[in-house]
């Protein structure tokens, strides 16, 4: 087991400032844009892939870590530059996690590349759970995949709702119901290679927030894939049914989730990031602007407010590097990754709520970007587990019961 320390090593170190200064340079003057334009950020998305940061490499660098940290690092100062942005160039991830999480090795070394193509030839992923009729309740899912054994191929039916890179992804990663009795055990995930016929996009979401990102429905029509898209492979899901149906419960949890628990840290450092970009920028601002006569953090009013929000983001750090070191280390205790994310989330809402009001008029219009960081801010109390998600995983696992 490796150490939990609070000293970030040279390597950890170096990530940090390599991500901080493509932040700094590349994304947050970027920021307004294509916030404005509502639409995916190629150029900047492709900046990042020449430079190494949007690639599989470095996912799989920062996920062999032993601390867990350097993840969750490099997250919170691409999300100090730009959420919509950071979602753009983070949102593969999501299929790259499924597919690890759920994968045989040879699937993962076949798939993952293929969610990032190449610093010439950029690539995405999409993962595909939610649906109009299921969002925080992931067992009820619609999407049925029936085997055809004539053909040795999957055949996918249903509709996927506000899934992140939907319809302009590569690879989609789409978890369905193959015995939908029972319900999230029933459940499997399948690869939707490029081009695959019958997988279309639906519509493409207007959002409050991280408006660079791309969010849509997908569509899927009679989409066949052959067998060996099924993650895990068939004489695991035939185990795992037969478990299921024997004893009712088989004690797996469904795909989805274990690809959520693994991703809540580094979800909880994207509001982090957020949030220390709105308290540093109000900081500033307070110094600098004057009323009655004097710079307006001279009034404790402001000062406690700003001494509550760096104090709230601290604690929230120390919480998602907690549960990042924890999923690398022995696993959760306490659902400490849900800790996180829920406590990340909602501290980034107020800091960023505060930050306005600091800002006063100023921070209420689309000159000063700290609205754009509240709009940013909100998502991170919905995806991904809601908050109120999140406190009744805390809950059931402090108490071994099952809260409803
Ligand atoms: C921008 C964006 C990007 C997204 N990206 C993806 C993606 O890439 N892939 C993907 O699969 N999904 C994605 N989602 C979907 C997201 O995960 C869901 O929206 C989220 O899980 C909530 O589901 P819902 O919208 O159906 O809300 P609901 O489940 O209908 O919840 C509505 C409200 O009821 C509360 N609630 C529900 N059940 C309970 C309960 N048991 N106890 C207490 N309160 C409860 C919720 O907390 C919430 O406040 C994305 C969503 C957005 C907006």
């Amino acid at each position: 087991m490796t150490q939990f320390s609070l000293k970030l090593d040279e390597d950890q170190l170096q990530i940090q400032k390599w991500v901080h200064d493509f932040a700094e340079d590349v994304v947050r003057p970027a920021a307004h844009e294509w916030d404005e334009r509502e639409e995916f950020p190629w150029p900047i998305v492709q900046e990042a892939a020449q430079i190494g940061l949007y690639s599989v490499d470095f996912l799989m660098n920062a996920m062999a870590d032993e601390t867990g940290l350097t993840l969750p690092v490099a997250v919170e100062e691409l999300f100090w530059g730009d959420a919509g942005i950071g979602m753009a160039i983070m949102g593969s991830g999501l299929a790259a996690a499924g597919i690890a999480g759920n994968g045989t090795p040879e699937q993962v070394i076949e798939w993952v590349p293929q969610c990032y193509g190449t610093p010439g030839d950029v690539k995405l992923g999409a993962f595909c759970v939610s649906e109009p009729d299921a969002g925080s309740d992931v067992s009820s899912l619609r999407t049925r995949a029936v085997y055809d054994d004539a053909t040795d191929e999957w055949v996918l039916n249903g509709t996927k709702a506000w899934i992140t890179n939907g319809g302009i992804a590569d690879v989609h990663v789409v978890v369905a119901a193959v015995d939908p009795e029972l319900k999230g055990r029933g459940q499997a995930s399948f690869v939707v290679p490029p081009g695959t016929k019958g997988l279309s996009q639906g519509q493409k979401y207007l959002k409050h927030g991280i408006r660079a990102s791309h969010t849509a429905e997908v569509v899927l029509d009679d989409v066949r894939v052959p067998g060996s898209c099924l993650l895990g492979g068939r004489e695991k899901l035939e185990a795992k049914l037969a478990r299921a149906r024997e004893r009712g419960h088989s004690g797996e949890k469904q795909p989805a989730m274990s690809t959520f628990e693994a991703t809540r840290p580094t979800v909880g450092a994207q509001a982090l990031g957020i949030a220390r970009a709105a308290y540093e920028y109000s900081l500033e601002y307070a110094k600098e602007r004057k009323a009655f006569g004097r710079a307006i953090i001279m009034n404790q009013a402001i000062a406690f407010k700003l001494a509550n929000m760096i104090t709230e983001i601290d604690a929230s750090r120390l919480l998602i590097w907690r549960a990042a070191w924890l999923a690398r280390n022995g696993g959760y205790v306490n659902a400490e990754g849900s800790m996180s994310k829920y406590k990340a989330s909602e501290v980034a809402v107020r800091v960023t709520e505060d930050a306005i009001q600091i800002l006063g008029g100023y921070g209420y219009t689309r000159e000063y970007p700290v609205e754009r960081w509240h709009r940013d801010a909100k998502i991170h109390t919905i995806f991904e587990g809601t908050s109120e998600i999140q406190q009744l995983v805390i809950a059931r696992a402090i108490s071994g019961l099952r809260i409803e």
